[in-house]
C-alpha cells in the first residue's frame, strides 16, 4: 500500500543467538518460545526456546509451502535456556556489529510506526556517536 520496501529484512534473533552462543546445527531454526521465571524481575526470568532443523514442508492443502515440523530432524532438537539478560546483551552486540537498530532492523520504522528505539534513523543508539562539535 505505498510502503517502501524495508532496505533491511527482519532478523531473527532467537535463531542468530541460538547459531551464534549455542552452536546448534546449520539451518535450525525455533518453533517454541516459552517464558519462564514470570513475575519475577526481567533479569530473573529465561526464554526456553526448542527448535531443531526442518526442511519437511506440506505439498498439499493450505498449509502447502509451509515447513512441516512433525518430520523435522529430531536428532537436531535442542531446547534451550537462554536468560533475558543474555538476550539483551546479544541485541545490544548485533548493534555493535551492525550499526542498525534492532527494533527495526536498521529501516527506521517497525509495525508500521516510526521506530521508537532509533527514532526513525534506524541507527543503533548504542552505536559509538561522532564527536559533539
Ligand atoms: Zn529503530
Amino acid at each position: 500500500m505505498g510502503e517502501a520496501t524495508p532496505a533491511y529484512e527482519r532478523v531473527d534473533f532467537w535463531n542468530l543467538i541460538a547459531q551464534r552462543k549455542r552452536g546448534v546445527p546449520e539451518g535450525w531454526r525455533w518453533f517454541s518460545i516459552q517464558g519462564k521465571g514470570h513475575p519475577a524481575p526481567r533479569e530473573q526470568c529465561t526464554s526456553i526456546v526448542t527448535g531443531a532443523v526442518c526442511t519437511a514442508t506440506f505439498k498439499s492443502g493450505p498449509r502447502k509451502g509451509e515447513l512441516n515440523w512433525a518430520k523435522r530432524d529430531r536428532s537436531t532438537e535442542r531446547e534451550l535456556a537462554i536468560p533475558f539478560p543474555e538476550f539483551d546483551a546479544f541485541l545490544l552486540e548485533w548493534e555493535a556489529e551492525t550499526g542498525r537498530c534492532h527494533n527495526c532492523y536498521g529501516n527506521g520504522r517497525a509495525f508500521d510506526r516510526v521506530c521508537y528505539r532509533c527514532g526513525g534513523a534506524g541507527k543503533a543508539p548504542t552505536a559509538p556517536q561522532p564527536a559533539a562539535k
